[in-house]
């Protein structure tokens, strides 16, 4: 199809650093998405992650309202109470022990935080990185991700970061010494392939770590407030970090990135980190009404329930493309023996949309109030897809 008047005036003014679907979506509500032409979507993107509650959320809605009207802008040198009431319904949720929080604007600023915070409290360069690892974009969280097409154009990136094997407790003890200020690992690696750590993996980290005087960072950004059946993925193992990222859905969609810390981690201090819009009214009061939203839900029963049901259905279509179905709660991969492209493409054609994981692997991250009839008709187009695409190809 010839591209759209909205098509073509993104294409001639965004920078052009994203591969575009060709698609204009308009509109949601709950687990739908909504095009420039009225055709609908049920949405296994869910913004990449952020959409945990669905779109159109009524009371996010209102209360962005509701504050919109009233403050919208406070910089942190200020007090302010719709931050003092996020903060502490945060501090609710996070592990035991964890009693404070950075605020910032985006899961990249959080795992930047945290990077910095573990330089500053250990005095130590090093941090210790997963292979497949995903962390952002910007300089230290970009020097943090594994993938060579993210980093190489962009050295020098910040120095002192090292990759060991994913799930390989003996990589991680050579690798941690007197000279790491962290190991940053995500629970379950979503960018990287929808690999979830062992149990006994991150209890190693959390060992070897404490055992050299080094901080444990966990990246919660994809995987926090119940995507995968729990508030946090790392509550699967019973480890707490020192320092935990946050962001995607902790706002109901609103931009919004944080960091839980223990008291584990020193010398903060004031004017050592910061940022403007970090803590605004506008996003605390989303953040609020979105909490409140997904306690009121149960988004962590929700998740492990149907995603238990979503993996368990997916599993069953047995195609003969499909190498492994994995995941953790709503975070489900599909992992092909071929690229997954033309699939998302086909699926996108039959009402559905998914993401890419990698090259072969493809990523469902839908909504927590994704209806199970809805799972139901993503799974039998996702069949469908799969098994067409076979006979296409013999
Ligand atoms: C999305 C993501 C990030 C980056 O978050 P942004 O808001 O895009 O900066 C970091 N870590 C993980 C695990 C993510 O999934």
């Amino acid at each position: 199809m010839s591209p759209s008047a909205i098509q073509l005036i993104e294409q001639q003014h965004t920078a052009g650093v994203y591969p575009k679907r060709d698609l204009v979506i308009v509109r949601g509500k709950d687990a739908v998405l909504w095009d420039d032409q009225g055709r609908a979507y049920v949405d296994c993107v869910g913004g990449q992650g952020v959409s945990i509650l669905g779109h159109a959320n009524e009371a996010v809605a209102r209360a962005l309202a509701e504050q919109a009207l009233t403050l919208v802008s406070c910089p942190e040198i200020f007090y302010n109470d719709r931050r003092a009431a996020f903060e502490a319904l945060l501090v609710s949720l996070l592990p035991s022990g964890m009693q404070r929080v950075y605020l910032c604007n985006s899961g990249a600023e959080a795992v930047e935080a945290a990077i910095k915070f573990a330089r500053l409290s250990t005095g130590r360069p090093n941090i210790v990185a997963a292979v497949r690892a995903f962390h952002g974009r910007t300089m230290g969280a970009l020097s943090a991700t594994y993938e060579p097409k993210y980093r190489d154009p962009f050295k020098p990136l910040v120095p002192g970061f090292v990759h060991v094997p994913f799930n390989n407790i003996a990589a991680l003890e050579q690798a941690v010494d007197d000279q790491t200020a962290a190991v940053l690992l995500e629970p379950v690696q979503g960018e990287g392939g929808v690999h979830p750590a062992t149990a006994a993996y991150l209890q190693a980290a959390r060992s070897i770590t404490e055992a050299r005087g080094a901080l444990l960072i966990v990246d919660e950004v994809q995987t926090g407030f119940g995507r995968t059946g729990r508030w946090f993925a790392v509550e699967h193992s019973g480890v707490v970090p020192d320092l935990m990222a946050m962001g995607k859905a902790i706002a109901g969609g609103v931009p919004m990135g944080a960091v839980g810390i223990r008291d584990t981690v020193r010398n903060l201090a004031p004017g050592v980190h910061g940022s403007t819009f970090g803590g605004n009214p506008l996003a605390c009061a989303a953040g609020i009404a979105a909490i409140q939203e997904m306690q009121r839900l149960d988004v962590p029963r929700l998740a492990a329930e149907k995603g238990a049901y979503f993996r368990e259905r997916l599993a069953a279509i047995h195609a003969p493309v499909v190498r492994e179905v994995r995941g953790l709660g709503l975070l489900i991969g599909v992992e092909l023996r071929t690229k997954v492209a033309p699939y998302l493409r086909a699926l996108q054609a039959e009402g559905v949309l998914a993401l890419p994981a990698g090259l072969n692997v493809l990523r469902f991250l839908p909504p927590a109030v994704i209806t199970y009839e809805q799972i139901d008709f993503v799974v039998e187009k996702v069949a469908q897809v799969l098994h067409t695409a076979v006979l296409e190809q013999a």
